[in-house]
């Protein structure tokens, strides 16, 4: 927005309400300040979250390139912020993601009277697949499953890689037997997707552990779903518990 403060407002107090509202992630604030303005004030104006002034006379190129600037930065911190949420070997979200976005899952299922399906899926015996193939085939193989994860499933669904060979899925309403169906094709389609390299071909299996139903934190339905990814890998691996 451009704020003209030559006016009677007060344009520092002016700053200060809007950025209560809108943080400078989301709005970039251009001053105009008139000609002789108070340098103290212009500071201020600043330091209470303005992204920059431009004082009077001006010509029209330069109050363009003062937005062209202001927009430019408000790209980078929005690229910047997404950049943190996703997981540069897979492309899935992350952990930090799983938290926010899952925030929002939580508060629709419980207007609309709804459950959640929250399934920990775990790669078996990963650490052999290192230590036979090497890391970097490792690598491959979680790229691998993640683009099975992502084509199997829904837009809407949450994907995320929870870290190492763990991943972490939501979704939205679903019966529990529909979620079972889903979560069975997908164990099945791992079980079946060979990585291919160099003659080298290599299967892996995944344990799932599925919590299904509703409750306020993700946290409380993750330790459940977990419970049931352990029975599932003591009961040979390969496996969903629900
Ligand atoms: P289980 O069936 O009980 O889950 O056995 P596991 O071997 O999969 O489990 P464990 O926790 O013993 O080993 C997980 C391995 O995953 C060990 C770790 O080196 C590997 N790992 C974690 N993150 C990465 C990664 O980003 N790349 C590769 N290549 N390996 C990873
Ligand atoms: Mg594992
Ligand atoms: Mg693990």
């Amino acid at each position: 927005m451009i704020l003209d403060i030559s006016g009677e407002i007060q344009g520092v107090e002016l700053v200060e309400d809007i950025r209560e509202q809108f943080p400078s992630t989301t709005l970039g604030i251009l001053g105009v300040t008139p000609h002789g303005y108070n340098s103290q004030l212009s500071i201020e104006f600043l330091k209470k979250g303005a992204n920059d002034f431009i004082t009077k006379p001006f010509v029209k190129e330069q109050l363009t390139l003062r937005i062209m600037q202001v927009l430019e930065m408000l790209d980078t911190i929005k690229e910047k912020s997404i950049e943190a949420t996703i997981d540069p070997l897979t492309q899935l979200k992350n952990r930090r993601a799983l938290e926010s976005e899952s925030k929002k899952l939580i508060q629709s299922a419980l207007i609309s009277n709804s459950y959640l399906s929250v399934a920990m899926i775990d790669i078996d015996h990963f650490k052999l697949i290192n230590d036979t193939y090497g890391h970097d085939i490792g690598d491959d193989i979680l790229k691998l499953i993640s683009q099975v994860l992502k084509s199997s499933l829904r837009k809407k669904d949450l994907i995320v890689r929870n870290g190492g060979e763990e991943f972490c899925i939501v979704l939205s309403d679903l019966t529990l037997k529909k979620a079972i169906d889903v979560f069975e094709i997908l164990r099945k389609k791992i079980a079946s997707t060979s990585y291919k390299k160099d003659g080298v071909k290599i299967n892996v299996t995944v344990s799932i552990g599925l919590f299904h139903g509703i409750k306020k934190d993700l946290k409380s339905m993750m330790r459940l779903a977990d419970e049931k990814l352990y029975i599932a890998k003591d009961n040979g691996r390969n496996k969903l518990v629900s």
